[in-house]
């Protein structure tokens, strides 16, 4: 079995790793033949179906799904997404990545990074089906995120892009039910394996689930991996995995400390390096201002603004769960409809949150900077940093929840005398000054 792995991933000595060569897709016939394809992982959904039903115009400066080489399946389920053109790092990446090439990329959420590394890891599966007498918990590809929701979200867009294969996703994340996930990993095909890493590391090391024929790999967030000390674990976990050389690794992160441009350098073989600057820094869609206020202010001013906001949809991060609790608390007290999204709320509940707030059955959300992190949902009219965070990039992260694709969003944010030195470093952060109003004489 080792040998046929080998065999497929062809090494090199040359400075690129002999990739397997790309099957060409007839873009012009629809149906692609599945001569190839075992049952085990291909499904023929896509067969009523055929490209001229996803007609896109070319548009100048934009790539089509269409111009690359993705299987008929795959574009299938990009057109029930209801994307037309690609992101600026999926036109970045996928040419590369399609090829088999490793990445390093600067991207962060709302860039469209996760469809870009699926979509090129599905594809490459698609092409060529696994060894059919593959045991069903060896995954083909593994997909690492620092937190449950992000693992989450990364599931479910893969759900989504593998809907019409017989690809199957599991998710290995923490905080939810250990015998649930080790039941899936017994008892079905994981092809693709989206984890945060203690959990996974777990299912690894008692040998649930194998990685040593892992073809593909994605560390996603690699410096909030950093940050949350999670490298020991991944490092485990990749060195479970084939040898650089026989895997695709693509490592993805919004900014590159030594120790993670280190680790980038060590786990990929003659990476691409893409990087996206993220839109979210200078995006001129958000209002942002500053409100310098004593700290007994906070709360009465919080209180007025989002009463008199109409019930737009809104997040207030707070940097500490107590602060959260409290905040909720308050908020409840005077009967704004609230809940909140910490690392002590649990798992079930927090998915069960965001899907309530994403609805719009809940207005207001209370979140920390992890659980808040990676959030997709659209329209959030308001954010509010009830305390500044202490580091800036969790200010852009923040802020970036609002003022998405296209609509306008507001930020406002409570500067008191002891975290207002911040300030600068966030101004040098998003290279913009932000507006501030002394609300200190209103007392
Ligand atoms: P991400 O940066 O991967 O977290 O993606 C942000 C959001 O953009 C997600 O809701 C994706 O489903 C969506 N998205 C990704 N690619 C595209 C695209 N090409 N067109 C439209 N939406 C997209």
């Amino acid at each position: 079995m080792e040998k046929q792995q080998e065999a497929a991933r062809p090494t090199s000595k040359g400075p690129k790793r002999q990739r397997r060569p790309r099957r060409k897709h007839n873009k012009n016939s629809g149906n692609e033949t599945k001569a190839n394809a075992p049952a085990t992982t291909e499904k023929d959904s896509g067969e009523l179906w055929s490209i001229d039903q996803f007609q896109v115009a070319p548009a100048e400066g934009k790539s089509r799904f269409h111009d690359f080489n993705i299987p008929d399946r795959v574009l299938k389920s990009i057109q029930e997404m209801g994307f037309e053109y690609c992101s600026e790092i999926q036109a970045a990446t996928l040419p590369a990545t399609l090829e088999g090439y490793d990445l390093i990329g600067q991207a962060q959420t709302g860039t469209g990074k996760t469809a870009a590394f699926l979509i090129a890891m599905i594809s490459d599966f698609l092409d060529y089906p696994a060894d059919a007498d593959r045991p069903n918990n060896f995954p083909r590809g593994l997909i690492i995120a620092p937190t449950r929701e992000l693992a989450l979200q990364i599931a479910d867009e893969a759900d989504k892009l593998t809907k019409n294969t017989n690809l199957n996703v599991v998710s290995l994340v923490g905080g939810m039910s250990y015998d649930k996930q080790r039941s899936q990993l017994e008892t079905e095909y994981v092809d693709l394996v989206v984890a945060t890493p203690g959990r996974l590391l777990d299912f690894a090391r008692n040998k649930k689930v194998m990685l040593n024929k892992v073809e593909c790999v994605v560390l996603d967030e690699a410096d909030r991996m950093l940050s949350m000390g999670f490298i020991p674990d991944v490092k485990s976990i990749i060195r479970m995995t084939p040898h650089k050389e026989r895997r695709q690794t693509m490592l993805f992160s919004a900014t590159f400390p030594k120790d993670i441009q280190a680790l980038a350098r060590q786990w990929t073989y003659y990476p691409k390096e893409v990087s996206v600057v993220p839109k979210e820094t200078t995006n001129k869609n958000i209002d942002q201002v500053i409100y310098t206020v004593e700290a007994e202010q906070k709360w009465p001013v919080l209180k007025t603004l989002i009463e008199g906001n109409d019930g737009q949809r809104t997040i207030i991060f707070a940097n500490r769960r107590d602060e959260t609790r409290d905040l909720y608390e308050k908020l409840k007290g005077a009967n704004i409809n609230c809940a909140i999204l910490s690392g002590e709320v649990t798992q079930d509940k927090r998915v069960k949150t965001l899907a309530r707030f994403k609805d719009g059955s809940i207005q207001v959300l209370v979140a920390t900077d992890v659980a808040g992190r990676g959030i997709h949902v659209d329209n959030i009219e308001l954010v509010v940093n009830y305390t500044l965070p202490e580091d800036p990039e969790d200010y852009v992260h923040r802020i970036g929840r609002t003022g998405r694709g296209g609509e306008m969003g507001k930020s406002v944010s409570f500067a008191t005398e002891n975290d207002a030195f911040i300030i600068p470093e966030i101004e040098a952060t998003i290279g913009a000054s932000i507006r501030c109003e002394y609300m200190i004489e209103q007392k």
